[in-house]
């Protein structure tokens, strides 16, 4: 059958330039330049171009330009050129739409619509050069009321985890992503002095000495789970859902699981390990209520359990069920949060922003005087240190960062990663493509990144005047909405500029 699917991308190679050296046909890991000795050229199959830059990034001599192809259409509103090309995809297909990394379509991005408050005049700011600017975080639940004796705090305290950062790594499985990124994230978790998260795949024998530092999962697969597993950790995190893909299961194809993956998530290497939609054992609060308990219970009550949820219509009610069902922390994850493979319908239209579903679960929390009893983290769509730092003031206590992490090591959001093809060596499934990841130039690049962001923190911090993250969190005087509606406001908790 002909492909009536036109190119995503034309690639522009300027002549003059080109020296031949074909570096661009061996870092192309979809093919697409090929070298002509007879024409002594390097020609490009433009339909197999997917933009993920590793060539024109590699060329020597700067000769080449991936560009968006126009695919003009004549102009329909409703008819949108993707929309045509993924009929046409399907027609010839017959199967569902795969696409990995986050949502890529226009919703409002509240973060853009928040702006800062600084001091002036009246309420000195504070230089972070000079002043020490406290960063640092505690996960977990707090009492409701401190008890003192002899000017100490005294009672018991559950569980805490101290981060030197309120950024975390998001979870990232081994085998969606490769050995040497999840080295690098746990590398750089080590130096941070915060958390990074195995994700649904089970915890590689090799990384059990980061154990300070990781935050295991328990999702519906169940994979790699055992009384070490959850004892050596920092952390445990039970998935109920995921923004990428709220409501739905994974499922790693048997390709990918090779013997590695498959002796770390303890299942026959080549075959597919689906994690079921549902947490089979599931169904109720209190279902969930005796897993936390009965992970508690495995862990002797010295670590904190977690809870993930996808941000949904009703999340404020959920995270407040959760919180009452036992957990320590409740993670919200927002409709941009990114994934390894997701069907593209369900990525793009199922969930909403995690603002509005942080606020809101901040919110309620307060207002049912249960907040203090776990600690608030939100995920999906943090893409800089003024997203943090809003996150914050909207009642975040830290928050988890997946596809900054994942671009810092060189990802360029082509949202190939379930093809197993991915050219940077992140999400890769071909072992020559996998070794090009060096994981620790990865972490030094991961390490930077959260190191300039805490920077920033300080900074706008001390801006406000205030030298502490604890007096930022859920300060949303801080915070002045533009361009938005009275109901968004409202959710938001926030006024509106001028006011
Ligand atoms: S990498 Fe650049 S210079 Fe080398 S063959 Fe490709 S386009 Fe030419
Ligand atoms: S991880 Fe690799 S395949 Fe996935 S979006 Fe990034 S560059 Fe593309």
């Amino acid at each position: 059958m002909k492909s009536f699917v036109l190119n995503d991308f034309i690639v522009e190679r300027d002549d003059r330039r080109c020296i031949r050296c074909q570096v661009c046909v061996r870092q192309c890991s979809f093919e697409v330049h090929r070298y002509d000795a007879e024409l002594d050229q390097v020609l490009a199959d433009e339909e197999k171009c997917v933009g993920c830059q590793r060539c024109a990034t590699f060329c020597p001599t700067h000769a080449l330009t991936i560009r968006s192809s126009p695919r003009e259409f004549r102009a329909n509103a409703n008819w949108r050129p993707e929309l045509l090309m993924d009929i046409k995809r399907q027609a010839e297909s017959g199967g569902v739409l795969l696409t990995g990394m986050g949502n890529d379509k226009p919703f409002r991005v509240y973060f853009d619509h928040l702006l800062l408050n600084a001091s002036q005049v009246t309420n000195p700011s504070l230089d972070p050069l000079r002043e020490p600017m406290e960063v640092r975080t505690y996960l977990g639940a707090k009492p409701a009321r401190l008890r003192y004796e002899n000017g100490r705090i005294t009672g018991d305290m559950p569980p805490q985890i101290q981060l030197e950062t309120p950024i975390m790594f998001s979870a990232m499985s081994y085998g969606a992503i490769t050995y040497n990124a999840q080295l690098a994230l746990m590398q750089a978790a080590q130096e941070l002095g915060t958390l990074c998260n195995t994700g649904e795949g089970g915890w590689h024998p090799d990384f059990r000495k980061f154990r300070d530092h990781v935050t295991v999962q328990v999702a519906s697969g169940r994979f790699g789970i055992d009384q070490d597993y959850l004892n050596q950790a920092a952390m445990v995190e039970i998935k109920i859902g995921q923004g990428a893909k709220p409501g739905i299961g994974g499922h790693l194809p048997g390709e990918k699981v090779t013997p590695l993956v498959a002796r770390t998530r303890m299942i026959p290497a080549g075959t597919d390990a689906i994690s079921p939609a549902p947490q089979h054992d599931i169904y109720s609060i209190e279902d969930l209520s005796a897993l936390i308990y009965a992970l508690k219970e495995a862990t002797g009550y010295e670590k904190p359990v977690a809870v993930k949820i996808a941000a949904v219509h009703n999340a404020a009610a959920i995270a407040s069920g959760i919180v009452r069902a036992g957990a320590d922390v409740v993670v919200i994850d927002g409709v941009r949060g990114g994934t390894g493979a997701a069907p593209k319908a369900i990525r793009d239209h199922v969930g909403i922003p995690a603002e509005l579903a942080l606020a809101a679960v901040d919110r309620r929390l307060r207002q049912e005087g249960i907040r203090n009893r776990a600690s608030l983290v939100v995920a999906g769509g943090i893409r800089c240190s003024a997203d943090v730092f809003k996150a914050l003031a909207l009642g975040a206590d830290a928050v988890y960062i997946g596809t900054a992490a994942l671009v810092a090591m060189g990802c360029t959001l082509c949202q190939q990663c379930y093809t197993g093809k991915c050219a940077w060596g992140i999400t890769s499934a071909r072992p020559d493509l996998a070794k090009r990841l060096n994981p620790d130039i990865a972490t030094r690049r991961v390490v930077n990144l959260v190191r300039a962001w805490t920077r920033e923190i300080k900074e706008m911090l001390g801006g406000m005047g205030i030298n502490a993250v604890e007096s930022l969190r859920e300060n949303r005087l801080q915070l002045r909405a533009v361009g938005l509606e009275d109901w968004e406001m409202d959710v938001l908790g926030v006024k509106g500029a001028g006011m």
